[in-house]
Formats: C-alpha cells, sequence, structure tokens
C-alpha cells in the first residue's frame, strides 16, 4: 500500500538518536534546548517551547492565554478534532467558524459576520485558532486586522505548515498571531515520532508554557516568590503537566530539521504534476502570496464522475493506494453533536467533507508510484 504520508528516517537520524540515548540526558535536556533554538532561528520566532505532542501545545498554549471557563474558543470544524479537544480540557466550550469554499480554511467573511453577531449578545470568543489546512496559511493579516478590532487573542494551529511561508514570512513567526503550534507526528513535514512545539514573540506567553509543560515548576529563584530555600529548591506557582519532549526526540527533530527545505521543495515537485494530471478537478489550493508546506494533497471528488466518493475510496484502497479523508468535520463527531452541534450548522464544510479524498503525498513517493496514482484516478474519474 502507498500509504498517504510517511516519515522519510535517514542513517544521520539514526546517529543523532544514538549519540543521545549513550549521553547523560534521555529525557529533557541539551538537546531540547538547542532543537528549540533551531525551529525558532528558522521560522524567525524569538521563543520555542517543545513538548510531546501538537496537542499538548495547544493545551499550554490556550492555557497560557487564559483560556477556561466562560470562554469559547472558535476554529474551523475542518481540522483535526485536537485543536478543539484541547479547548475543551481547559473547561471552555468551543464553536465554529465556517471554511471557504476555495481555500477550505476558516473563511474570513464569515468570521467577520460571525464577530458581528457575537459582539451583539456579549459573547465574542477569547481565542479564534485558524488551522492552516494541508500547509496552505489562512488569511492571517485579516484575522491578525480582526484580532485588533475585536479583542480576541490567535493560536496558529500550523500543525501541517512547518516551513510554509506567507508575504515572505514564515509561518511560525507569529506577525499576526499570540502563539503558533507545530506538529511532529510522523505524517507531518518533519518528525520527533511523537512531538510538537509552541512559538510566540511574547516572552512572557514562552515562560508561562515553559512552567505549564512541568508540574508548573519553575527552578529559576529570579521567577520564584520570595526567596529560594537553597539550590535544590523548585517551587510549583500554578497547575501544570508533564508534556516534555525527550532529548530522543528532540535530536530526531534537530536532524530532520536540516533536511527540511528538500522535503517542501519534493513535495511541490510532486504537487505540480498532481496539478497538472487534475487541471480538470478541484484540489488543494495554493495562493500565490504563500509558499505551502503541502502537508496533503486533497482531491473534491468531482460530482460528475460514475463513481461516487466512497466507491472511488474504496477502489483506490484495493489498487494498493493508501487514501484518506480530512477532516470529518468535527462538529459531526458524536461527542460533539451532544453538545447540540447539527450537521447542517457548517454546510460549506459538510459539502467539502462529502468530496474531499486525500492522495498519497511525502517526499520520497516515487515518480512511478505516483504515475499508479495517477493513472487510477484518471481511470475512476472517466
Ligand atoms: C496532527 C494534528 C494535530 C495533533 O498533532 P499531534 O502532534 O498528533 O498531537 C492537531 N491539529 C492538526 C490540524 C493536526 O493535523
Amino acid at each position: 500500500m502507498i500509504p498517504y504520508g510517511r516519515q522519510w528516517i535517514t542513517d544521520e537520524d539514526i546517529d543523532a538518536c544514538r549519540r543521545v540515548l549513550r549521553s547523560d540526558f534521555l529525557t529533557q535536556g541539551p538537546e531540547v534546548e538547542l532543537f528549540e533554538g533551531a525551529v525558532a532561528d528558522h521560522v524567525g520566532a524569538p521563543h520555542a517551547v517543545a513538548v510531546n505532542s501538537a496537542t499538548s501545545a495547544l493545551h499550554i498554549a490556550y492555557l497560557a492565554l487564559g483560556l477556561g471557563p466562560g470562554d469559547v474558543l472558535w476554529t474551523s470544524p475542518i481540522t483535526f478534532v485536537a485543536t478543539s479537544n484541547a479547548a475543551l480540557l481547559t473547561g471552555a466550550s468551543v464553536d465554529f467558524v465556517d471554511i471557504n469554499s476555495k481555500t477550505h480554511n476558516m473563511c474570513v467573511r464569515a468570521l467577520e459576520k460571525k464577530l458581528v453577531q457575537a459582539e451583539a449578545v456579549g459573547r465574542l470568543p477569547r481565542i479564534v485558532a485558524p488551522v492552516h489546512l494541508a500547509g496552505e496559511p489562512c488569511d492571517m493579516a485579516e484575522i491578525g486586522r480582526l484580532s485588533r478590532r475585536y479583542g480576541f487573542r490567535v493560536v496558529e494551529d500550523a500543525s501541517h505548515a512547518v516551513g510554509a511561508q506567507q508575504y515572505g514570512h514564515h509561518i511560525g513567526s507569529c506577525q499576526y498571531s499570540d502563539i503558533t503550534i507545530f506538529s511532529f507526528h510522523p505524517v507531518k513535514i518533519i518528525t520527533t515520532a511523537e512531538g510538537g512545539m509552541a512559538l510566540t514573540r511574547d516572552a512572557a506567553l514562552a515562560g508561562k508554557m515553559r512552567r505549564l509543560r512541568s508540574h508548573g515548576i519553575t527552578r529559576d529563584p529570579l521567577e520564584m516568590v520570595g526567596p529560594s530555600d537553597g539550590p535544590w529548591y523548585y517551587q510549583q506557582q500554578s497547575l501544570g503537566l508533564n508534556y516534555r519532549m525527550t532529548d530522543i526526540q528532540a535530536a530526531l527533530g534537530r536532524s530532520q530539521l536540516k533536511r527540511i527545505d528538500d522535503f517542501l521543495s519534493r513535495r511541490h515537485e510532486l504537487a505540480v504534476v498532481y496539478d497538472e494530471a487534475f487541471k480538470e478537478f478541484e484540489h488543494s489550493y495554493r495562493s500565490p502570496d504563500a509558499y505551502s508546506a503541502l502537508h496533503l494533497y486533497i482531491l473534491q471528488w468531482p460530482s460528475t464522475s460514475r463513481l461516487s466518493r466512497q466507491q472511488a475510496f474504496e477502489a483506490l484502497r484495493a489498487a494498493g493506494i493508501g487514501v484518506n479523508v480530512h477532516y470529518i468535520p468535527v462538529h459531526t463527531q458524536p461527542y460533539y453533536k451532544n453538545m447540540g452541534f447539527q450537521e447542517e450548522m457548517f454546510p460549506t464544510s459538510m459539502e467539502y467533507y462529502r468530496r474531499a479524498i486525500t492522495l498519497p503525498l511525502f517526499p520520497h513517493l516515487m515518480r512511478d508510484e505516483q504515475k499508479h496514482v495517477i493513472d487510477t484516478v484518471l481511470q475512476l474519474t472517466c
């Protein structure tokens, strides 16, 4: 089966992990700090906090921004459940903003309309979490403008967008957001097996997130309330968790990061071949103002095809092509329906979902494998 996404591990990556295994630190230590510095430098953000997953990064980002009971967070229905689940874990409630039919990212017109209505009833969100679907950046300048007008904070879920750029800046530089989070899950752009990171320009937020990832504890005498008891002393100042990344993972991440430009250019080369083959169909939009990380190549299954999306999905799997669907709209999950969400509250997301199909795309996808995907799709759509 050709998977829809796959990591690329080299001997150099393995050597980097092996060196850590023979060193003094296995869990969070010098390698985590080096990896944080390397990612921060790459994207142009002053502060980076590495954690054990993007889900954890979202959770501490929301907590650091004060999200909690009585607050609301808004995101896109077309995302992985983690974006909204992490908000529910803080005790806040969530709501969704429908997607744009062309970009499949949160629609800024729908966002503005919903903000006007929310302001009128005094129920503005504390945080809006745009998701850069497939690695294509959301309209961040516009979301930034709305955040200043309506006073909400912005957390970019850039799980798909490590290495992406917009208006000449890397995603993660937080030009228009408070915090950006990355995922290093194996199918994403670079991997640490499990892992995530939160980036910010705000030193105080970074400090809060560092404490939250490790039990709310600080060992820095300068951050302490009152004098330190001595060199052994640590102080718990908030309620935190153990979300630490290991040094083994960080070493893998830093080794992978060295090849990110090659990973992205290979994804772009393959996507151009798909674009040409599928120029008759709707597929993942790419703005001329941005450089997508192209985490996913999503086709909208043509409604004129003799096969339904489901039949096509099954036929592609039977032909050894590991297609997938990103994503089942979060608000249609039973857990969310129990909160009162109904499918047709976000009609563009539903329309998108019913035809979405993700084709294999990863840096070492072979040309003959890609040709097999293209030939099979074209056969099934004719
Ligand atoms: C993968 C993903 C996450 C969660 O990432 P983990 O590192 O697996 O916790 C969150 N949001 C989106 C959009 C994702 O694709």
